[in-house]
């Protein structure tokens, strides 16, 4: 620990957002490029933990070795602090980003002060090895003669790739969509996740000698929709036995894409989209032509109504506000977390309090008002003559505890009230990946329908076919598929050579 009383010294000065009203106005980045001086003063915080609580099972999923980087951040050492951060991340770019940081809800200062700003610092120390040109590509010395097929190219996929690429042997994406990238690509919006890093970070790997091919849709046909948006016209349909015969190990990373859906009377109304339709395609038309080419479900002077909280929740919020959305209400049908930390708890807050997102400060700053709605029930879309949605009946609800000790949730009575609304995305989870590669598989899944392969094997029924991310877990966070491709690529060399000696996380008990 470079400065004992750094703790007591320096308040948490996390990487600031750019101001809601000006933000709103575009697609960028919503963070301010972080001040590296400042964080070294930040990296003094750390307390060099005896256990470092950040680093163990309930904080950094990957074991990031975040104690020595916030340590050689404060001594000014960046190029060795991007080494060691390189060492259990393959892509610190995205998580400085986009992860909620279970690493800082554990960190142990947030007992009795807010933790250390270690995402930040995560984020600090790989932008600045990009800009000083640290990060050059470094392909494999020799190469073995095992070829690997990885279906999906998400944080999962690409952390396998990256790590079986980095062992010598062969590797090929495929993606149905055009491109690569997974939710970092079609799902996180740009102001959260600049795309340009994801395609630098693509572009690198495949100077590296990944393979990438995209608008591959592996087991598909012309009429199964590719997850969220329909296929276009150069999508190519591959079998997927005819890989398994081609390559020596097959990799499953095609993430957790079926949507819940909200079978309500009138959920066939114009108006009525998947949260997913709606990122996707505004992601895609940002990309191709600047919101130009209009092939977007635009939120323009509507009324509109979002489904679910969470991450896709606030993304569609955050995405609605910059088009100019009239309204936006958040609908969420359990109640409002706790404000504050309880009395009795003295373990840091995050995550079990109230999380007010970039989406609902913009929503805030825009309207006046919170736009989450708790403990709230969509009954019925409401239509007029021509098909279109004009409104969501809901119906208020409350929660309580039944004798088995299980939560019951009764409608009140009389609390029946219909929202105005143009446009409603229905952003209420994902239940596990699409049916149609088991199928041809015989592919066993578990009780949540996901892929069924053991955390820290990643091997499924089927020989020489694995499975990681989101397919295997279910929905989850970025962290987490990188996790899983590091685990599985580690498993995919033993299968192939016998042993490995590919780094992977600890596996969680
Ligand atoms: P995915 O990223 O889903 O990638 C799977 C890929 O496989 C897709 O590109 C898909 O097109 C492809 N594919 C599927 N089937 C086939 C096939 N048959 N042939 C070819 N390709 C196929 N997590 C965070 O940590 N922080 C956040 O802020 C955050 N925000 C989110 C916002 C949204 C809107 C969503 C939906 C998720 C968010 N998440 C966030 C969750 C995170 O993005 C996922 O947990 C993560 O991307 C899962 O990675 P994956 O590689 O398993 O799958
Ligand atoms: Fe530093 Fe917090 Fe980790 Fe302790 S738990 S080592 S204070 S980052």
């Amino acid at each position: 620990m470079g400065k004992p009383t750094g703790f007591m010294e320096y308040k948490r000065k996390p990487m600031s957002n750019r101001a809601a009203d000006v933000r709103i106005k575009d697609f960028d980045e919503i963070h301010e490029h972080a001040n590296t001086d400042k964080l070294k003063t930040q990296g003094a915080r750390c307390m060099d933990c005896g256990v470092p609580f950040c680093q163990s099972d309930t904080g950094c999923p990957i074991d990031n070795l975040i104690p020595e980087w916030n340590d050689l951040v404060y001594h000014e050492e960046w190029r060795e602090a991007l080494d060691r951060l390189h060492k259990t991340n393959n892509f610190p770019e995205f998580t400085g980003r986009v992860c909620p940081a279970p690493c800082e809800g554990s960190c142990c200062l947030g007992v009795i002060e807010p933790p250390v700003t270690i995402k930040s610092i995560e984020c600090a120390i790989i932008d600045r090895g990009y800009e000083e040109g640290w990060i050059k590509p470094q392909p494999p010395q020799s190469r073995t003669d095992k070829t690997i097929a990885i279906i999906g190219s998400g944080p999962a996929g690409l952390a396998a790739a990256d790590q079986l690429n980095k062992a010598g042997h062969t590797v090929t994406v495929y993606e149905r969509h055009d491109r690569p990238g997974g939710l970092l690509m079609y799902g996180i919006p740009n102001m959260k996740l600049d795309k340009n890093y994801v395609q630098r970070r693509i572009d690198l790997m495949i100077e590296e000698g990944v393979t990438f091919i995209t608008n591959a849709f592996v087991g598909g046909s012309p009429q199964l929709k590719a997850g969220a948006v329909d296929n276009d016209e150069n999508t190519q349909f591959i079998d997927i036995n005819d890989l398994r015969g081609d390559f020596d190990a097959v990799l499953l990373a095609t993430g957790s894409t079926t949507a819940r859906d909200l079978p309500a009377p009138g959920r066939e109304l114009n108006g009525v989209h998947f949260a997913m339709e709606f990122l996707h395609q505004n992601t895609k038309s940002l990309l191709d032509s600047n919101l130009e080419d209009g092939k977007y479900i635009s939120a323009k002077d509507k009324d509109v109504i979002v489904i679910g909280g969470g991450d896709t929740g606030t993304d569609c919020i955050g995405t609605s506000i910059r088009h100019g959305a009239t309204s936006v209400v958040n609908f969420e049908l359990l109640p409002k977390p706790p404000q504050e930390r309880a009395a009795d708890n003295p373990w840091p807050q995050w995550p079990r309090i109230l999380r007010t997102d970039y989406g609902h400060e913009e929503a805030i700053d825009t309207y006046g008002d919170d736009p989450r709605e708790y403990q709230i029930l969509t009954k019925e879309f409401v239509g007029d003559d021509e098909g279109n949605l004009t409104g969501v009946k809901t119906v208020r609800v409350y929660w309580r505890k039944d004798q088995n000790g299980q939560w019951q949730m009764t409608e009140v009575t009389g609390s029946e009230q219909i929202y105005k609304a143009d446009l409603c995305f229905l952003a209420m989870g994902f239940t596990g990946p699409e049916k149609i590669l088991a199928e041809k598989l015989g592919l066993e899944t578990d009780n949540r329908s996901n892929f069924k392969a053991e955390h820290g094997e990643y091997a499924t029924n089927v020989e020489g076919l694995f499975a990681a991310g989101d397919c295997r877990r279910g929905q989850s966070l970025v962290v987490w598929a990188i996790n899983e491709g590091r685990g599985a690529a580690r498993k995919i060399d033993e299968y192939l050579t016998g042993a490995s000696e590919l780094p992977a996380p600890d596996v969680e008990t």
